[in-house]
């Protein structure tokens, strides 16, 4: 069950600077909520969408102090920071990664302590086994296969911790805690260059820097054969309020199940473009599971609701948005990683 919109409630977005974050605060703007808040670490001239009418803060939510700021008079939290990027990142960064505990840690303390009622985490499949993530052609990853654990090690632990921390918080303090687990999400206001974009981004700035410099070559991490399924930022957002609005207690998969090959990807990026490239496989780059997708069984039962953008679709906005930054030589991660 979904409760309905409340525009009077009082709502703070964390990780409001980067890239679902920001696609929150402004669907939430567009449904007319009237007292929104936004924080990020980053200087607000490199958060992806920022809004006059949002009280924009800058902190450093590892913070104590700045979590129970952040958190002061307000509804809902919606916890979208983290240190975070693509296996290229988040391999090299297991720590970084895993520090991001101190953030939701102390938003869920802050939380208790100001009497602050309801909570969304952002977890992520990277939560799942990775031994039933071994072959390219696999079933869906339902909810129950992130146990016996085995997670992406460093930033899977970690966003695993934190799920089960939220679950304590709420049997133990009554705090309406609420998570999803995202798959792979994409689309524009995102990170697309400087080390921590993810396949779909990654892609169409390669394929757009090779139509735009004529030279006709991909370099493609892995053999392309490994499987993912990719969910357009505007699904992400409506599942997140309504994950958020609803009665669900356990972590729940919010994910697309359109899988496809990083090769398929490339295929449909190509096609947009209108080229065809010479591809290089590159087996030494970090490249992650073998397969993953999401089964979406729960969210439709649950919800009546699933991501349903087709990855074609999704892609084609994504990869305007990309070009025009780059035609526009605009970039903000390559100077935004501040740690
Ligand atoms: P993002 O990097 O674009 O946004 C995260 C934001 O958090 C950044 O703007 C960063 O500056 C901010 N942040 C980091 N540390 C902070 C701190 N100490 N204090 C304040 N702000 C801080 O990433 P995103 O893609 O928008 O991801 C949002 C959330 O969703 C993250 O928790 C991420 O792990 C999760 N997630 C994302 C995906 C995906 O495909 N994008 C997949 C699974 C899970």
């Amino acid at each position: 069950m979904i409760s309905k919109i409340d525009q009077n409630k009082r709502i703070v977005v964390c990780g409001a600077g980067g890239f679902i974050g920001g696609a929150i605060l402004a669907n939430m703007r567009r449904q007319g909520f009237r007292y929104l808040r936004g924080v990020d670490r980053k200087p607000m001239t490199h958060w992806y969408q920022r809004f006059p009418d949002v009280d924009n803060r800058v902190l450093d939510l590892k913070e104590r102090a700045a979590c129970f700021e952040a958190l002061q008079g307000m509804d809902e939290c919606y916890n979208l920071a983290a240190d975070m990027g693509g296996m290229g990142f988040i391999e090299k960064n297991k720590a970084l990664c895993m520090l991001s505990v101190l953030i939701n840690t102390h938003l869920l303390e802050a939380s208790r302590g100001l009497g602050v009622p309801r909570f969304f985490f952002a977890s992520s499949a990277c939560v799942y086994a990775g031994y039933k993530q071994r072959q390219t052609d696999i079933p869906g990853l339902k909810e129950e296969d992130a146990h016996p654990a085995d997670p992406e090690d460093g930033y899977g632990w970690e966003k695993l911790f934190s799920e089960r921390m939220c679950r304590h918080f709420r049997e133990d303090f009554g705090i309406r805690t609420r998570v999803a687990r995202f798959h792979n999400v994409y689309g524009p206001n995102g990170t697309f260059d400087g080390g921590r974009e993810k396949a779909p981004a990654a892609i169409c700035r390669k394929v757009i820097a090779a139509k735009l410099s004529g030279k006709q070559e991909i370099e493609i991490w892995g053999d392309g054969r490994q499987t993912r399924s990719f969910m357009y930022i505007d699904d992400c957002v409506q599942g997140t309020q309504a994950i958020m609005n609803s009665d669900i207690l356990e972590p729940i998969n919010l994910g697309s199940d359109e899988m496809v090959s990083i090769n398929q990807l490339v295929d449909i990026v190509e096609d947009i473009a209108g080229i065809k490239l010479k591809r290089s496989y590159d087996l030494s780059a970090p490249k992650g599971v073998r397969g993953r997708s999401s089964d979406n069984g729960m969210i439709k039962q649950r919800l009546s609701w699933a991501p349903s953008i087709r990855l074609r679709d999704g892609m084609e906005k994504t990869y305007a948005w990309i070009h025009d930054q780059m035609v526009a030589g605009d970039s903000k991660d390559s100077v935004v990683n501040i740690s």
